[in-house]
């Protein structure tokens, strides 16, 4: 039951949430839920195809722009639309919002890769019918969308008429008032191209600004007796018209391929013609049974099983499977904050993917968590430009979101200044290793990311008194801006310095030819190498005595403390209901900050400093950010806060199937979908992964009877599973290693069970 997300609303919000969770994607391609033939009039909807980093480039429009800020930014386009199919039986359109629906049910199927819509209905005039409509974006083609739709009358039907379009007249969807979506530049593609070739329908459009082309080329057919075909051409659409008689069941197949310049080049719709030509010679059975294996695959590795709770059990297989959907297989893109679920972010690419959702493809996928590594490589030299711009001699500065590596914050209190956007990618190539040993990915790509997100700190910091310290910066924590030595960012940044200066080190003695190639290329020299080792040595991390935690920064406990008890509850989120600079006044935290140090990085201090700090900023988060409770529920389950663990974990189990930050409209928060499942596996198993190993501590919600769940790790496949008497390894490929359980080592040999309490 738990593979299977089923749903069904008639009522407009319902239906833009929808839109959202039964979107299909694999990584390039993504379709939001909407229905083939659409809603009822003045009912909105997003209606989106999205195509990961196909974007075009907008002024952004100042009051006063100073110097640095960036002029332009990036947009994901909502393409061509091949979604639209209507459906007439004896000349009136099957709508659910007119006659009488009998029965409806939409699924989506998280094991076998499609989503149905099987529907019972009469129309107004008391014809009565069964219609099936089956999609999928296919894993094994990534530019495939396929529909397929079987159409059944119950009573006598003369004729059944199909019209399936392929629309290049498309927009973005925007919204003035919310400062989480795009408010203007909805049209961004013209249509270039509409014509009709062996029953293949070609439309190609082009966007503004960047003139990246965007191709769907389609085909449909169908099984029926006596059925007629035409087709009509405008300058924006191709609509293909079917007439059949109503007496026999009606089989009608719709498949799509898509294709665009970032991949496929100039000749952009020759390439999809020889796609969808191969998509073709199989049938949609076919289609739906490469998605299952493909799947099979996944979820040997990435399911996480859990007995005694349907709800959380339902909520973490449908995140693992949005995050397979929306993440990044090539090196052109990565995973935007919402995935290809929605335009919410516009397809932006932050921190999330660092910190929130690398983790888990490390540990069950390391393929794509290596794309994602190689995506922010291809990126360095925009990095590298940008530091320059923002006064830095030397080293590279990561954008706070992006989809090409330029900077498209507009608003650098909450963007640009969160340097640690660079740390964090530093990390997550510091975790890659760790979980990999992969020397020759270090030589090639780590080292140098390393050495010029070292540099950046070296430059953007300055020694007082015998310690490193960082001025104004933002830290995770978006209401709280610009301040000195923000705990979380010198932690981060002090981590980044010295795996700089030891991933030097480790080169001098392992290819010390590869390091003085790299050296003459970014003519880096030994006395910088020093000063990163003595800037990260003497990083300060600001700490209170009084209150034995780490202050979030120099200014932070000083401030007022927001009365959150009697703030009501109408005004949250409350970025959206009070200036910034009024939220930067005060003692209040938008999400973890100094908290998520201390799980990123819990050796800088002692478990009592991490105790009370935890204890001092719960108080005072809102946790407005859907970034934050997953972490808070790590934290808890460290701490041994068990209820509080679940509580938290809770809430990000199931955020989008609940809507509960009321947004999951514009996309699903893939950072949180990431959050469960390090709920899961960082919080009630404790894994750590260090230099010294791999180290668990599972731990067993009471709600639940048994965890199970996998993890790849130097080229092994470990099982873990615990229940209320044990928990018990094994490694299932590879050799055999130690880990730690409990804080003490454990020898694991491959192939055998070990039990322990
Ligand atoms: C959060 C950021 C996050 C962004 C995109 C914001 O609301 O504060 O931390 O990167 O959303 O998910």
């Amino acid at each position: 039951m738990t593979w299977k997300l089923t749903k069904f609303e008639l009522d407009n919000q319902n239906l833009l949430v929808n839109e959202s969770l039964l979107s299909l994607g694999n990584g390039y391609l993504g379709i939001r839920g909407n229905f083939e033939e659409g809603y009822k009039e003045g009912y909105k909807s997003i209606r989106g195809a999205y195509i990961n980093a196909f974007h075009d480039e907008t002024d952004i429009t100042y009051g006063e722009k100073l110097y640095g800020f960036p002029g332009t930014q990036q947009k994901i386009l909502n393409v061509i639309d091949a979604q639209t199919i209507r459906i007439y039986l004896d000349g009136e359109l099957f709508s659910l919002f007119e006659g009488e629906v009998l029965f409806c049910e939409r699924n989506l199927h998280m094991d076998r890769g499609f989503a149905e819509r099987i529907v019972h209905w009469i129309s107004p005039q008391g014809k009565e019918v069964k219609i099936h409509f089956k999609r999928l974006v296919s894993f094994a083609t990534r530019e495939l969308f396929a529909i397929d739709i079987k159409v059944e009358a119950v009573t006598p039907i003369e004729q059944v008429k199909i019209v399936s379009t392929v629309n290049g007249d498309v927009s973005n969807f925007v919204d003035k008032e919310d400062p989480r979506l795009a408010s203007g530049h909805a049209k961004r593609l013209h249509v270039t191209e509409v014509r009709q070739e062996n029953r293949f329908n070609i439309v190609k459009d082009t966007t503004y600004v960047t003139s990246l082309e965007v191709a769907c080329v389609s085909t449909s057919s169908i099984e029926a007796e006596n059925h007629t075909y035409d087709s009509n051409l405008t300058n924006s659409r191709i609509e293909e018209v079917y007439v059949c008689a109503g007496k026999e069941p009606i089989h009608f197949t719709k498949f799509s391929v898509y294709t665009d310049t970032l991949r496929h080049g100039k000749n952009l719709v020759e390439e999809a013609v020889n796609i969808l030509q191969q998509a073709q010679t199989k049938t949609f059975e076919m289609l739906l049974a490469e998605q299952k294996s493909y799947l099979d695959n996944y979820w040997e590795i990435a399911d996480v099983a859990i007995e005694g709770d349907e709800r959380v059990q339902e909520g973490i297989r449908f995140n693992l499977y949005q995050l397979l959907q929306s993440v990044g297989k090539d090196p052109a893109s990565n995973i935007s904050a919402k995935g290809l679920s929605g335009e919410g972010y516009e397809g932006h690419y932050f921190w999330d993917t660092e910190i929130y959702i690398f983790p888990v493809f490390l540990m069950t996928n390391p393929e794509i968590a290596k794309n994602l590594l190689l995506h922010r490589y291809s990126i360095l030299d925009s990095a590298r430009k940008r530091a320059k711009e923002m006064g830095h001699e030397k080293g590279a500065l990561f954008p706070w979101r992006t989809i090409t590596g330029s900077e498209s914050s507009a608003f650098f209190p909450a963007g640009t200044a969160q340097y640690h956007i660079s740390a964090d990618i530093a990390y997550s190539y510091i975790q890659y290793y760790l979980a990999t040993k992969d020397e020759e990915f270090m030589k090639d790509y780590m080292a140098e990311v390393l050495f010029e997100t070292a540099r950046l700190w070296a430059d953007a910091g300055h020694m007082h008194n015998g310690e490193f310290r960082i001025d104004s910066v933002t830290g995770p924590d978006e209401y709280t801006c610009i301040v000195n030595n923000n705990y979380y960012t010198n932690a981060m940044a002090k981590h980044n310095l010295l795996w700089a200066a030891k991933v030097y080190e480790f080169l001098k003695k392992a290819d010390s030819d590869r390091l003085h190639q790299l050296a003459s290329q970014l003519e880096l020299t030994e006395t910088e190498v020093g000063i990163w080792q003595s800037a990260g040595a003497s990083m300060y991390l600001p700490y209170d005595e009084t209150l034995g935690i780490n202050a979030q920064d120099d200014s932070f406990l000083r401030k007022a403390r927001w009365d959150l008890k009697n703030t009501p509850t109408d005004k949250f989120p409350l970025l959206l209901n009070y200036h910034p600079l009024t939220l930067y006044r005060y003692q209040v935290l938008k999400q973890a900050d100094t908290v998520l140090a201390h799980f990123l990085l819990e050796d800088e201090q002692d478990f009592q400093t991490i105790k009370n700090s935890y204890d001092y900023y719960e108080q005072i988060t809102t946790h407005d950010s859907s970034l934050s409770s997953c972490v808070h529920s790590i934290m808890a389950s460290k701490l041994g806060y068990q209820e509080k663990a679940y509580d938290y974990f809770n809430e990000t189990a199931r955020l989008d199937l609940e809507n509960t930050h009321k947004n999951t409209k514009d996309g699903l928060h893939m950072a949180n979908m990431g959050g469960t499942w390090l709920g899961i596996v960082y919080g009630f198993a404790g894994l750590r992964l260090k230099e010294s190993g791999l180290s668990l501590a599972p731990a067993l919600p009471a709600e639940w009877t048994s965890l199970e769940f996998r993890l790849r790790y130097q080229g092994r496949l470990l099982k873990i599973h615990k229940n209320r008497e044990a928990t018990t390894y094994m490694v299932v490929e590879g050799e055999g290693l130690t880990i730690t359980h409990n804080g003490k080592a454990l020898d694991l040999e491959s192939g055998q069970e070990v039990k322990v309490q």
